[in-house]
């Protein structure tokens, strides 16, 4: 038998990523959204699918779809463009902008994704560290821009910590550099200010956001990029053909005709989130850091894997962070059922 072929150098540095899918009474680890789709939504989606030509390609330029969206956010279509759930666009974004020889900053702790996003391009990554409250400050900017990268990663609501960052500091740092600033705003919904009004003085800024977290749509995956017409132009070249399939423009255009419905659930998620920070601070001795997300971040008097699987053992599931944040777990703001179900065998797990 001949051996397994051998990828390139660096491709088994990268583990394949995975995230438990257990079937759990209260799946907390993904900042998925707890509650089903609007009334209405999944019917006329079966419709507009039945209906679909699929022995044909999409519209390759997914031209309905970025008019709903642009028309959504009050975006120009030419600095619009959709893919396969944020993390795809992340990926073109790198296959334009990085590659050998090119370097990507990130201010971490933060999304695992980017750096995981910039290796698998073979861009090189220049690791920083946010200040002590997490935030990106003049002082942190300095050091993305003397690093002298191609591409800057910001979080906003930043996944773990759950702050929002200044939309100042990132005008700051767009202004100073000529690198690509990408704002990851998978979370802006729940909070924080968007970057989104830097695009138009500053063209070597994208805004990406997802349909994954607050439109209740991970399974859909859509994502969407909101950038200069220069910047989509470069995402048209390196994108595969046809990238975004019938089914899924057909999803988003439907998701964003019941925008406003899907909007009203965000007040209950954000009632949710508060009623944890809340909970969290009264427990003795947990650390819990503040959130413009629909996740909290926290550091429990315990070891943080053994408070993990305790949690697991009351059919609860949270993320580990230990490796991100020191001793840090990470939990979604769930349905009140799922949050009710967390605290009490959390209390229960401090209390053995
Ligand atoms: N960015 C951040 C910060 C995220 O937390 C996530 C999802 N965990 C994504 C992007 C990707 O989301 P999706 O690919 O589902 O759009």
């Amino acid at each position: 038998m001949t051996p397994a072929p051998t990828p390139r150098p660096g491709v088994r540095d990268v583990m394949p990523y995975v995230s438990p899918q257990l079937g759990v009474k209260a799946r907390l680890n993904t900042n998925e959204c707890p509650y089903p789709l609007p009334d209405g939504f999944a019917e006329e989606l079966a419709d507009e699918v039945a209906a679909l030509p699929l022995n044909r390609y999409p519209d390759g330029a997914m031209i309905r779809l970025r008019e709903a969206l642009a028309e959504s956010v009050g975006h120009p279509v030419a600095g619009t463009w959709a893919a396969n759930g944020s993390n795809e666009i992340l990926a073109q974004l790198l296959q334009a902008y990085g590659g050998t020889g090119r370097r990507a900053a990130v201010f971490e702790p933060s999304y695992l994704l980017h750096p995981r996003i910039a290796r698998l391009t073979q861009t090189e990554v220049v690791s920083l560290t946010l200040d002590n409250g997490f935030s990106l400050t003049e002082d942190r900017v300095k050091a993305a821009v003397d690093a002298r990268p191609d591409v800057v990663f910001v979080c906003s609501p930043n996944n773990p910590t759950g702050n929002a960052q200044s939309v100042d500091a990132v005008a700051s740092l767009a202004g100073r550099t000529t690198a690509l600033v990408i704002v990851d705003e998978a979370y802006i919904e729940f909070g924080g200010s968007t970057c989104l009004p830097l695009v138009a003085g500053h063209p070597n800024v994208v805004v990406t956001r997802t349909m994954s977290k607050a439109f209740a749509l991970a399974g859909a995956r859509i994502g969407y990029a909101l950038a200069s017409s220069e910047v989509v132009e470069d995402l048209e070249r390196v994108r595969l053909p046809y990238h975004l399939s019938a089914i899924t423009q057909t999803a988003g255009i439907v998701a964003l005709r019941h925008s406003k419905e899907a909007m009203t659930i965000l007040d209950a998620i954000r009632a949710e989130r508060d009623r944890i920070i809340a909970a969290l601070r009264a427990m003795p001795g947990v650390i819990v850091h503040p959130s413009d997300a629909n996740f909290v971040l926290f550091v429990p008097p315990k070891p943080a894997g053994e408070v993990w699987r305790r949690l697991l053992d009351h059919g609860v599931l949270i993320r580990d962070l230990s490796a991100v944040v020191p001793n840090a777990l990470r939990v979604t703001a769930g349905s009140a059922d799922e949050v009710d179900l967390f605290l009490s065998a959390l209390q229960e797990t401090m209390a053995a």
